[in-house]
């Protein structure tokens, strides 16, 4: 799978909150920032920036964590404004179900940004670990209700 473009999540504001409501989030839960990596750093957030690392970028695109505010969780859906083509391509070669990859599924740019939204919420909602990204992507598949 060649992919040579950028993704803009930032512009699919819209799309990605009436997903999240749908899913029984709200406005305060959806956060979008030019860098991941250095909003977490801004935030203190040393799972991300390890995980980062380890992931070699992966996490470029959108990630969840419950942060404490006001002596309280919240849960934070953060969104990359931009995905850059290497983060695009990396996620379309997933393997998902048998011989088949995202990019059998995904085919425009509203579709990618909708399922990495399903993702994020089957890692929120189902408790799938961030070693457990195929189920997330099979999930998230079935929500949109393409297989
Ligand atoms: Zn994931």
């Amino acid at each position: 799978m060649r992919n040579n473009k950028a993704y803009y999540p930032g512009k699919h504001r819209a799309l990605i909150l009436k997903i999240l409501i749908d899913y029984g989030y709200e406005e305060t839960n959806l956060v979008f920032v030019d860098n991941i990596g250095e909003w977490a750093l801004q935030n203190g957030i040393k799972s991300i920036l390890r995980d980062l690392e380890r992931l070699g970028g992966f996490m470029e695109i959108a990630l969840t964590l419950c942060i404490n505010k006001s002596n309280k969780k919240l849960r934070l859906f953060v969104f990359s404004n931009v995905a850059p083509p290497s983060s695009v391509r990396q996620i379309l070669n997933n393997p998902v179900l048998t011989n088949q990859y995202l990019s059998d599924y995904l085919e425009t740019e509203r579709q990618f940004i909708a399922h990495r939204v399903l993702h994020e919420v089957a890692h929120a909602k189902k408790g799938y670990t961030e070693q457990e990204e195929q189920k997330c992507d099979e999930w998230a598949l079935k929500e949109m209700k393409f297989v």
